[in-house]
């Protein structure tokens, strides 16, 4: 086990800058989950720690020693991929034994190990099988117990879930959580997932076009969003952003009125006439009779224990997402007043896309 730091980490792909200004320390143990959208360099983050990318300039320490020309092989980490690429030639058993049998173990070693890690993965049944005759879970745990036989100081798991359908994603992982739980390695985990980022991780890194948006555990994202870009990614249905404009002790959304309460106004340091994003969760909004948005109903998804409004203002094209407790009755065309929590909006500021209220 060990700590994993990142100063000061660019790579760049000829003119392409893939990242830069990647800096952070994992204490030793944790689980850390770098989560964003296709393209923003989570990958090459990752490959850079395992080895298989060099970084164009940084330092890069695993425990106290500077890894930047130290090779893959040598550097005392595990990585699973999506594609888990297992051995089709070698049983269960030979697979998870492979990076022990390499590095010439002792083979009895190698054989407590394998029994060892097939139980904690509830694969002891499946150890005389070739990876064809396994489900894809099955497989993917393999793939993991590979890595874990290995007793890594560091494992690096890339989109490991992804080729799994839905359910059986969710038990993964939660396997993964208790594994993770039980043994302690410090674990770096790329997905892009915002249900993963938030349900596996200690810290999130949320990343975007190469650059760290903000660091922090799960809570915190959620409920102190550095910038807009966070406020979107993190939340399922994500926030709602309004444009509007905040003028005469109100914010003007389309010309509908949300008259700001002085707990707002005197946090609020913009000029009038200033245009601003307002971000609201779809769970911290409400209907009702007489006041709010007035708003028509466009679709209803109802899920049991809660049902998905998706409603829009008058002349806007982009939906609201609203989230009801338990099964609403309405229908497409319904005109509703939505009232918002006002104690959990957000305002942003358009341009940079800076988190302006609450503040910190
Ligand atoms: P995804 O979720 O789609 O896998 P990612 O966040 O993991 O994306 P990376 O694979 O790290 O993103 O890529 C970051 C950026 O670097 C992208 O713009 C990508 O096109 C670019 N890039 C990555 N590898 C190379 C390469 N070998 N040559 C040129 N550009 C590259």
């Amino acid at each position: 086990m060990a700590r994993v730091l990142l100063e000061d980490i660019k790579r760049k792909f000829n003119n392409v800058t893939a990242i830069e200004d990647i800096t952070f320390e994992i204490p030793d143990g944790e689980f850390w989950v770098l989560v964003g959208p296709s393209g923003c360099g989570k990958s090459t983050i990752l490959r850079t720690i395992a080895g298989l990318e060099t970084a164009t300039s940084g330092k890069l320490f695993i425990g106290d020693q500077l890894v930047n020309t130290v090779p893959a092989r040598a550097r005392d980490v595990a990585m699973v991929f999506q594609n888990y690429a297992l051995y089709p030639h070698l049983t269960v058993g030979e697979n998870i034994a492979f990076g022990l049998k390499m590095r010439k173990v002792d083979p009895k070693i190698i054989q407590d190990r394998v029994v060892n890690v097939a139980r904690s993965l509830s694969l002891e049944h499946l150890l005389d099988r070739k990876p064809k005759q396994l489900s894809g879970g099955q497989q993917q745990r393999v793939a993991l117990g590979r890595a874990i036989a290995r007793e890594p100081q560091v494992f690096l798991l890339d989109e490991p879930l992804s080729n799994l359908d839905a359910q059986l994603r969710d038990d993964t992982r939660a396997e993964l959580k208790q594994l993770h739980q039980q043994l302690g390695v410090t674990t770096i985990y790329v997905t892009h997932d915002q249900v993963e980022a938030m349900t596996l991780a200690d810290q999130i890194v949320v990343l975007n076009r190469g650059r760290i948006q903000q660091i922090g555990d799960p809570q915190t994202i959620y409920a102190r969003p550095a910038n807009q870009m966070v406020a979107t990614f993190l939340g399922s249905p994500p926030m709602n952003i309004l444009p509007a404009i905040y003028k005469n002790g109100c914010f003007d959304v389309s010309g509908q009125l949300i008259e700001i309460p002085p707990f707002i106004q005197d946090n609020l340091q913009i000029p009038q006439g200033q245009s601003i994003d307002l971000g609201i969760r779809p769970e911290h909004m409400t209907i009702s009779e007489d006041s709010g948005l007035s708003v028509e109903v466009k679709v209803i998804e109802p899920l049991g224990r809660e049902t998905l409004v998706r409603a829009g203002l008058p002349g806007a094209t982009t939906l609201l997402n609203i989230q009801l407790n338990g099964n609403v009755r309405l229908h497409p065309g319904d005109r509703l007043h939505l009232q918002l929590d006002l104690h959990q909006l957000f305002v942003f500021d358009p341009k940079t896309g800076d988190r302006l209220l609450p503040q910190d």
